[in-house]
């Protein structure tokens, strides 16, 4: 089967750059399925950028968004996101990154200073109040340190200028999403309850 490297949601075009993640969240999408609307986003390779760029310029249909969004976190391959998403500035689009906010932790520096510019919203999975109940939704690779990773990097984005948006998943008690709201609105972004898909 051919890989997927990029598809349509809606009104919005969504790159997959690779099945690589540090997390284990136990709402992952990729536990219950496939991929998306047909699409397979398993990959049996990564798609390079000359690939991924060719297969945008072949599009014809028109959308709103380019997504940095696939079965996996993109910030593994940070300089072809940014390469990418330069592109796709180039065509006149809109670039947002959907991230678990520990690319600082895969690249090992401050990564939201080459964001900026290149990609116009960041939306960065909260996922719970605290680095405790973080640790058992997400069961990240890199254990505690992973909070407070994806907290200082969402609070670098906002310093940066760019739009930030940081989610959780409707599995999570309601009072568990209060306290995330508050999070998110002390690091001035904005908040968003996503649904679990199932
Ligand atoms: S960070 Fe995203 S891709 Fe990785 S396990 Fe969690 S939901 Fe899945």
């Amino acid at each position: 089967m051919k890989d997927t490297y990029i598809y349509f949601f809606e009104d919005k075009l969504y790159i997959n750059l690779t099945n690589r993640c540090c997390n284990d969240c136990t709402f992952c999408i990729r536990n219950n399925m496939d991929g998306i609307d047909n699409n397979n986003l398993w990959l049996s390779r990564e798609g390079t950028v000359k690939e991924i760029e060719d297969l945008i310029d072949a599009q014809t249909r028109d959308y709103s968004q380019a997504v940095f969004c696939g079965y996996g976190e993109s910030m593994y391959r940070l300089d072809d996101m940014l390469e990418i998403a330069r592109h796709l500035h180039s065509l006149g689009k809109k670039t947002r990154l959907d991230t678990n906010g520990l690319g600082d932790l895969i690249n090992g520096f401050e990564t939201a200073p080459l964001l900026k510019g290149n990609i116009d919203c960041v939306s960065v999975s909260l996922n719970q109040a605290n680095a405790e109940k973080y640790d058992e939704v997400s069961r990240p690779i890199y254990g505690k340190a992973a909070y407070k990773a994806m907290l200082d990097f969402a609070a670098a984005c906002v310093r940066q200028g760019l739009d930030v948006i940081m989610t959780v998943v409707d599995v999570i008690p309601q009072e568990d999403i209060e306290a995330c709201r508050k999070i998110c609105e002390g690091l001035g972004a904005r908040f968003r309850v996503r649904s679990y898909i199932k």
